[in-house]
């Protein structure tokens, strides 16, 4: 059969461009993706006690962009949630990001926000921080630095905060205020339905094909299409050809308790015990009532191909040089669009991706 296009990945940058295609253009699309399910990485479903999870881990949405809310309105309406991240400190709940709550609760003081602002501005040592040790120390502070950074990164990136670029926290994230809201973007929510039903919405058109348990590579010579769409590994594309891009991942841990409610807050952080660096309580987020409850609790590991998941890049200066090269070859390739997290190896939330697969649609122009 022919195609207009091939898009590689059923993740939400790969499911925009096709229900843009085949909607704006008529395009005849085939998208093809090696997990068994679309979804990408926002992939939810019911588990076997009748539980809403995310596979790959806790997703909220928040929309600063209201072209995205827009445009997302068309395939779900919202269960609308305010999402807020308690971290616990050896036993005490605390609001994270820090504000003025987080501060008078660890120091047992009552400063006010002058004060708060105040104590900040004491903190700051040095223009230039060498490291990001240095950097995070110098808005926060050595107590606040080891309460909330240095284990916690130590965990989540397997590195000492001393080996990373200072850039890479340029501004950590204080209120000053009291303000326990995790992002303040306008809107915020989950898909009532989950996103997994957003995006089969999404690509519902008949005009789109999807084939699953599929790696791009075992198919692509024998189809017949004139543009490519790829929102896979970006080094995968050149079989690696300047070296392997590094990732981090993650390990979920699933437990079922046959009680109401596991904790008191949807996440909560511990950045300083154990292996682990949150535990999510689904329910919590999805407002799914239920005698049971699910969690996940979230490890954090060494990305290794075909063992598990690459979800971070790892932005230090030796992948960001080699994300380069590839990237100059990506350009110059004429009929194919590298798209998404994978494709174009960087942190992109939600929202932004959004963004860009809608961007990239309009730079198409109006031919099929
Ligand atoms: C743990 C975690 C939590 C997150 N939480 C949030 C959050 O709360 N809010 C937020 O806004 N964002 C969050 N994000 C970011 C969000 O997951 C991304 O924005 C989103 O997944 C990017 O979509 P994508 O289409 O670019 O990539 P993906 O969703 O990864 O989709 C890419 C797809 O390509 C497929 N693929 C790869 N290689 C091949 C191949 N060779 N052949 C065929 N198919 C292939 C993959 O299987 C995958 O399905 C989180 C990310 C992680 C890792």
């Amino acid at each position: 059969m022919k195609f207009d296009y091939v898009i590689v990945g059923a993740g939400p940058a790969g499911c925009i461009m096709a229900e843009r295609l085949s909607t704006e253009k008529k395009a005849r699309v085939l998208i093809i993706e090696k997990r068994d399910h679309i979804g990408g990485n926002l992939y939810d479903y019911y588990n076997d006690e009748g539980i809403l999870i995310h596979k790959y881990g806790p997703h909220f949405f928040f929309f600063f962009k209201s072209e995205v809310w827009e445009y997302l309105n068309k395939f779900t309406t919202w269960h609308y949630y305010e999402h807020k991240v308690m971290a616990n400190v050896k036993g005490q709940l605390v609001p994270f990001p820090i504000n003025l709550d987080t501060y008078n609760t660890l120091y047992n003081t009552n400063l006010n926000q002058v004060e708060f602002e105040k104590k900040l501005t004491e903190f700051k040592f040095t223009d230039e921080p060498k490291n990001a040790e240095e950097a995070i120390i110098n808005q926060v502070g050595q107590y606040l630095y080891e309460t909330f950074f240095l284990q916690y990164t130590l965990k989540q990136w397997g590195k000492h905060p001393r080996e990373l670029h200072a850039d890479t926290v340029k501004r950590v994230p204080v209120r000053i205020d009291r303000e326990n809201r995790y992002q303040l973007a306008k809107y915020q929510g989950l898909p009532k339905k989950g996103y997994t039903h957003m995006m089969k919405n999404m690509i519902s058109n008949p005009l789109i094909s999807v084939m699953l348990n599929t790696d791009y590579k075992t198919v692509i010579s024998d189809l017949s299409y004139k543009k490519l769409i790829y929102t896979g590994p970006l080094d995968y594309f050149y079989d690696y050809r300047f070296g392997k891009l590094e990732y981090r991942s993650l390990r979920f841990e699933e437990q079922t308790h046959n009680q109401d409610e596991y904790q008191a807050h949807a996440v909560i952080n511990y950045p300083n015990n154990y292996d682990f660096t949150r535990i999510t309580e689904y329910k919590k987020m999805t407002g799914q009532m239920s005698p049971k409850t699910t969690i996940h609790i979230e490890f954090p590991e060494a990305y290794t191909e075909n063992i598990n998941d690459p979800y971070y890049p790892i932005l230090d200066k030796i992948n960001t040089e080699l994300k380069e090269k590839y990237s100059q070859l990506a350009a110059q390739e004429k009929d194919v669009i590298f798209l998404g997290r994978l494709a174009e190896y960087r942190y992109y939330a939600m929202d932004d991706v959004v963004e860009a697969a809608l961007h990239a649609y309009s730079k198409m122009g109006s031919s099929k």
